[in-house]
């Protein structure tokens, strides 16, 4: 089986609640939305076809026991994606998935720690609330969500929406500046007021390299 690669390195995990660790990043090339903010524009097209006993060599080169998929977005080549993390499983890593919150996650194996992206109004993304909701009567332990916000407007539908989902308290809860747009401090000031299971998530691979640096 093969997949579709922009790039696979290993750096800083900077966002979710295994921020500062060691990993590495499988990025998959192509993804289904355009958010308006988007930092990984470069991952929508082009890359390289591996086979998957490539994709698990050059993983293993970096003797790190953490590995998150990501993309664009992953879920854009589900079957190879899935059979990808089984075989991380199996071997013994600790898989995290990065996703963008447009996909059924049937596939992907209990393990498997899911990052799912929460896209407010500001990011020109159409909500897909059935499938949300669907997301909402099978919530795992190991779930976090994560919201990027560009304005006081995406704050307020976020937490709208979280409450609605029954998120709070259930699984773990980031939000993150779109850089450039608001300020963490301002943001944190929101996130304070809250009163919210919530966590400020600055995206440090950002702030140790510069916002446009790939590969880090
Ligand atoms: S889902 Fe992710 S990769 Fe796709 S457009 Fe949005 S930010 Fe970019």
């Amino acid at each position: 089986m093969q997949l579709r690669i922009c790039e696979i390195f290993h750096s800083i995990q900077g966002e979710s609640s295994f921020v500062g660790q060691p990993c590495v990043f499988v990025r998959l090339t192509g993804c289904n939305l355009r958010c308006v903010w988007c930092d990984t524009q470069y991952a929508y097209e082009g890359g390289e076809c591996m086979e998957m006993g490539d994709v698990l060599a050059k993983i293993e080169s970096f003797d790190c026991d953490l590995v998150e998929i990501t993309g664009g977005e992953p879920m854009c080549q589900k079957t190879a994606a899935c059979e990808l993390m089984s075989e991380l499983i199996r071997r013994g890593k600790r898989v995290l998935l990065e996703t963008n919150g447009s996909f059924l996650l049937d596939c992907v194996p209990e393990e498997v720690h899911r990052i799912i992206d929460l896209k407010p109004p500001a990011s020109h993304v159409v909500h897909d609330e059935n499938l949300w909701n669907h997301y909402a009567e099978s919530w795992r332990d190991t779930d976090e969500i994560k919201c990027v916000v560009a304005c006081r407007e995406d704050f307020d539908w976020c937490i709208k929406k979280l409450h609605q989902y029954k998120a709070f308290n259930r699984v773990i809860i980031h939000f993150s500046p779109v850089w450039g747009s608001v300020a963490p401090e301002e943001l944190a000031d929101w996130i304070c007021a809250a009163h919210l299971p919530i966590r400020l998530n600055l995206q440090i691979h950002k702030v140790i390299w510069s916002p446009d640096a790939r590969g880090v």
